[in-house]
């Protein structure tokens, strides 16, 4: 094809033979190979907890019935099926979000309105272990035309975050304020760890961790950005990430106005 663009890699193996390989550089490659290793990724995050489960249960069907045994490995099994539950949800959100891609949300939504209820949802539910989740809106901002669910979704998963990975006993500060250019601005914004500059342009990717045992330990799927970042192209938003290294991440969303886009707004808007 036209745009293939191949490139031939020689490596010698140590048995002195040679190894070629013809790579193929074209913008169809780079969309199947991201494809594959989505799948890979999926698989092997779905095996690790499957396993573990496996394990328990063969082990409590031979260790038999010490009571203390026994509800050890129930509890473990539990939270691995439960690592299991929220990895299978996020991804069908996930393909949910991508098949509605070229369709624009069209529920007037009081982003307002929705952004208290989950944070009440959140201090109610959430660890305690970050301080007060502050909540603020300015009044009389315009609805935005948007799919509740799915911001009710994204908020979620940048609240949920901030709260994973700011510093104990610190706020949490979610903010809404007019759009520079109409529609809202929404920001989230943690006092925690901070994220080193050469992560940010990879945040957004499907299962990409700064800290992958911390983000297991924390309960985290890698997916919650990805769902993020889906939810506001989807919407014709835009996401910005600010952080710094010790001090902490704030996380922005743009969403335009309740205008009605452009007809012909088609597949090409969309960046991936
Ligand atoms: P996870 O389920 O691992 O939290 P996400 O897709 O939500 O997955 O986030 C990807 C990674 O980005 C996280 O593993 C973490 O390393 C980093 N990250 C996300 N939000 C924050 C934050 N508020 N502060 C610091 N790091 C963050």
């Amino acid at each position: 094809a036209r745009d293939r663009r191949w490139e031939m890699r020689v490596s010698p193996t140590a048995s002195g033979a040679r190894v070629v390989e013809l790579i193929d550089h074209s913008e169809g490659a780079a969309t199947e190979r991201m494809r594959v290793d989505f799948v890979a990724n999926a698989s092997h995050e779905l095996r690790t907890p499957l396993a573990s489960i496996l394990g328990f249960a063969e082990t409590l069907e031979e260790a038999g019935d010490d009571p203390e045994l026994r509800s050890r490995f129930l509890g473990i099994m539990m939270a691995e099926a439960r690592r299991m539950q929220r990895l299978v949800e996020d991804l069908l959100s996930l393909s949910r979000i991508e098949a509605d891609k070229y369709r624009l949300p069209d529920r007037p939504i009081d982003v307002a309105q929705l952004m208290d209820e989950i944070c009440a949802e959140l201090r109610r539910t959430g660890t305690a272990r970050v301080g007060d989740i502050t909540c603020q809106a300015l009044t009389g901002l315009p609805p935005v035309l948007g799919d509740r669910a799915q911001l009710s979704q994204m908020l979620h998963n940048l609240i949920g975050n901030a709260m994973k990975y700011g510093r104990a006993g610190t706020p949490v500060d979610v903010r809404l304020e007019p759009g520079a250019t109409g529609g809202v601005r929404l920001t989230v914004t943690d006092q925690g760890e901070g994220i080193a500059p050469e992560h940010l342009p990879r945040l957004t990717e499907r299962f990409y961790r700064v800290d992958t045992g911390r983000s297991r330990s924390l309960g985290g799927t890698g997916l919650g950005l990805a769902i993020v970042k889906h939810v506001v192209e989807r919407h014709r938003g835009q996401l910005d990430i600010t952080s710094r290294v010790g001090i902490g991440t704030s996380f922005a969303v743009t969403l335009p106005a309740t205008t009605a886009p452009p007809t012909g707004t088609g597949p090409g808007a969309l960046s991936s």
